[in-house]
């Protein structure tokens, strides 16, 4: 049967795969609750615009009293929390945002959604016993691996390391806590460095891309030997559907995509991909001259001064959702790299959109 999916922050980067997903590939309902701050961009879901199962309202989480009346107005089965402030080096400079929206913007959806699951209870026991309340999360909140083999399970220790990882860490056990003490229905997934399309350009991978389409240098934080562990977005997406639909309450869930790879050599292999596909625009090569050796993207590459705090590795140990879900990752790291720099030359009209500024101008169905 058909679910009203309540998703907050579905303008962003995995918010706008996971509605593509549920739209494009399923049948049911979706409410896209985000404040459109400069992460959030309604040109990544032009496609399901104008389905009559998508719906879009701009609001702030921290609205305490337009979290609850969006509830009450469309009374969801499931809600998909991934409104956050998401971008590790904006922490640094300023963590009052994050603090706001990451840790009492999760506490303001859970007390509206505990409400109207209150309510539920009183007015429609199947749909409340159906109800579900997932919160979507980072591995960084288990900190640095640096100098082990070991992977984050599902009971490592939290550990955290930027105000953004601490502040995801704080919602992580808000969440719990409304799990265990009022008995929401909760889940929560923890997931690896996400990497595809519609990726807002201060990210890594489109920052390389970018970079390296305009001949501009590639800086690489420290000496480029920092380990991540990528998840191609569409993957992510179809897991935690999966997770909101499947999942046993009160349990997490690790996602990733076994795929541990330096920075260093992310950024080489997209270079590498680009050498194939266009021309290096390397100072002394703009006039797009025929490749040689030593015009590969590789030259653009420059160390720059590494983030401070920066933990080395991350790695996910996904073998609980593997077995008790069934899900698997569909692309390896070479397929969904090259998926990912062939979508960015296809695209060009967002992109460059993002990079003027002009994807803000949209703002629809504010409450
Ligand atoms: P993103 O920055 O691309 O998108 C965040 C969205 O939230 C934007 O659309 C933004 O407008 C919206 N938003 C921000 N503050 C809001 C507020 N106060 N009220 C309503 N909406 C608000 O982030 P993302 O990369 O899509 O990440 C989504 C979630 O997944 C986050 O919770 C993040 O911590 C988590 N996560 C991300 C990754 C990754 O690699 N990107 C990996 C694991 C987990």
């Amino acid at each position: 049967m058909s679910k009203t999916f309540f998703i907050t922050g579905g303008a962003g980067f995995i918010g706008s795969a996971v509605i593509r997903e549920l739209i494009h590939n399923t049948d049911n309902h979706v409410v896209n609750v985000d404040k459109l701050t400069y992460a959030g961009n309604l040109e990544s879901l032009v496609s399901v615009a104008d389905s009559e199962r998508y719906t879009f309202v701009q609001a702030d989480i921290c609205d305490a009293p337009a979290m609850q009346q969006l509830f009450e107005q469309h009374q969801p089965d499931v809600v998909m929390h991934l409104a956050a402030e998401s971008h590790v080096d904006r922490s640094i400079d300023g963590p009052a945002e994050f603090i706001q929206t990451n840790v009492v913007g999760t506490a303001v959806l859970l007390e509206a959604a505990r409400a109207y699951w209150k309510n539920l209870q009183q007015q429609d026991a199947d749909k409340a016993e159906a109800f579900r309340f997932h919160h979507i999360s980072t591995d960084e909140v288990y900190g640095d691996l640096e100098g082990t083999d070991d992977l984050f399970t599902e009971t490592t220790p939290y550990a955290p390391s930027s105000p953004y990882s601490a502040s995801k860490a704080s919602s992580d056990h808000l969440v719990r806590a409304w799990q265990r003490t009022y008995g929401l229905p909760t889940l929560v997934t923890n997931c690896s460095n996400n990497y595809g399309p519609y990726h807002f350009p201060e990210k890594l991978i489109p920052l390389m891309i970018l970079n390296a389409l305009a001949g501009k240098p590639l800086p690489v934080y420290g000496d480029g030997q920092q380990i991540r562990d990528w998840l191609y977005v569409e993957d992510h997406a179809r897991a935690l559907i999966k997770v909101a639909t499947e999942g046993d309450v009160g349990k997490t869930y690790n996602i990733g995509g076994h795929n541990e790879q330096t920075n260093l050599h992310v950024v080489e292999t997209i270079c590498e991909i680009l050498d194939e596909l266009v021309p290096c625009k390397v100072k002394g090569n703009s006039h797009h001259l025929p490749l040689t050796a030593h015009d590969s993207h590789k030259q653009l590459i420059t160390f720059v001064t590494d983030r401070p705090g920066h933990d080395v590795r991350y790695a996910i140990d996904a073998s609980k959702i593997e077995r008790e879900l069934g899900w698997k990752p569909e692309e390896t790291f070479e397929t969904g790299l090259r998926k990912t720099v062939e979508w960015y030359l296809a695209n060009k009209t967002w992109w460059k959109r993002v990079q003027d500024g002009s994807y803000q101008g949209q703002r629809l169905g504010s409450l």
